[in-house]
């Protein structure tokens, strides 16, 4: 007999367990179902989030899971030229992504989830009044499914940046901020990153593939003194493409699968997260028809402005860069509040700056176009 659910979830990641809480909790019957033999893992994640994001996820306790509160972070030009800005009022935090899944996991077991790993979707099919799955063990019917299968299931496949990060053991020069490194002649796209993890680790990555990746963050972290050796290595993609609008009356996608990530800097924990939650809240109602509006008043409209804000940063030079930013530095050298999440608070409070005004007038119009 093929079994019966109301919900059917493709993947334990984040934004496929908060779903799998919400839609529980609200007394839906669900099953989760996860290819992978452990939640959680393998990690491909930095890991960095506002700890406001984390609170709006409504995860508790929070202390296993945190790593780490930073309290600052450099850009870094290839040019020696080094802005340090106080990140104390934008509560960042690093999260321990394995624990993360695995609490999130608990969370929707508790609320009446099933879950089951090792198990992958091979297919499923929409109907009139159901949808049905193949799975790689058996069959399923459920009235609604949610497609949080991660960056593979996104469709958009432009919008895809591979990237690669290094866990490193960092022998000289360990900072305990996070670092940008923007050096547009070698990756005119994107930019290398750093998050400490303590303890003399850091997380250490950029667009690009290993050897790409390798060579651009050595040559970086030499100008900036830090020297180590990597200790973990994983590949994969960031979605910065915008979200893809594929809410069906029965099935949908959600976080990384449903492009519901920050195009400027491929974070999805919070805004696929919230996407995630707020999906298996609106499963009670059996169909996904209001999901996109909603999704739009949540985070979407966010997003959609931060794709504005990642196609212009392509176009600019390093020059113009550098420019933006140490006008911007001179304005305030502090980010705060929900800055890190929604850049238009940022750019509406730089702009209240006539100085600054006048530069993101001349550099970036779009922009300020956009969000202000
Ligand atoms: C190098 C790198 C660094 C990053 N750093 C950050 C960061 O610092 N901060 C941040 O916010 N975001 C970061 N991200 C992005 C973040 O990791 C993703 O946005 C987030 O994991 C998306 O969550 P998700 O639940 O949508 O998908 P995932 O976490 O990818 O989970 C999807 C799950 O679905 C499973 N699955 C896939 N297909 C099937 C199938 N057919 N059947 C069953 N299961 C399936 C997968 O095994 C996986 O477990 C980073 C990404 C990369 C690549």
């Amino acid at each position: 007999m093929v079994k019966k659910y109301n919900l059917a979830i493709r993947g334990a990641g984040p934004a496929g367990l908060l779903a799998a809480r919400e839609a529980a909790r609200r007394g839906e019957s669900v099953i989760v179902f996860e290819e992978d033999r452990e939640v959680g893992v393998p990690e491909k994640c930095g890991g960095l989030i506002s700890l406001n994001g984390l609170m709006e996820m409504k995860v508790s306790p929070i202390e296993k899971i945190v790593n780490k509160r930073i309290k600052s972070g450099q850009v870094i030009f290839p040019e020696g030229e080094r802005f340090e800005f106080d990140l104390s009022e934008s509560n960042l935090i690093v999260l321990n992504r394995e624990e993360f899944d695995k609490q999130l996991a608990v969370e929707a077991v508790k609320a009446g989830s099933e879950i089951k790993i090792g198990t992958r979707i091979e297919s499923y099919n929409e109907l009139a009044d159901r949808v049905s799955l193949k799975t790689s063990h058996d069959e399923y019917e459920s009235d609604l499914l949610i497609d949080a299968g991660g960056v593979v299931g996104y469709v958009n496949k432009e919008g895809l940046l591979p990237a690669t990060q290094f866990v490193y053991a960092v022998k000289d020069g360990f900072y305990d901020g996070i670092m940008v490194f923007i050096d547009k002649n070698l990756l005119h796209n994107f930019f290398g990153w750093y998050i400490p993890l303590g303890d003399g680790l850091a997380k250490i990555g950029s667009a690009g593939d290993q050897n790409f990746a390798y060579k651009f963050m050595e040559k970086n972290l030499k100008a900036v003194s830090i020297s180590g050796y990597p200790i973990k290595v994983i590949s994969s993609s960031l979605v910065v493409g915008g979200i893809s609008k594929k809410a069906n009356t029965r099935t949908l996608k959600v976080g990384d699968a449903g492009g519901q990530t920050k195009p400027t800097t491929g974070g999805g924990i919070v805004s696929g997260g919230l996407g995630g939650m707020l999906a298996g809240a609106e499963s009670i109602k059996g169909t996904f028809t209001d999901y996109n509006k909603s999704y739009d008043d949540l985070f979407g409209s966010e997003l959609k402005r931060q794709l504005t804000i990642a196609n212009v940063y392509k176009k600019l030079s390093n020059e113009e860069i550098l420019k933006i930013i140490s006008e911007i530095y001179k304005v305030s050298n502090k980010l705060s509040g929900k800055e890190f999440d929604f850049h238009y608070y940022l750019v509406r409070r730089l702009a209240l700056n006539p100085s600054m005004l006048k530069i993101m007038a001349k550099y970036i119009p779009d922009i300020l176009k956009e969000l202000v």
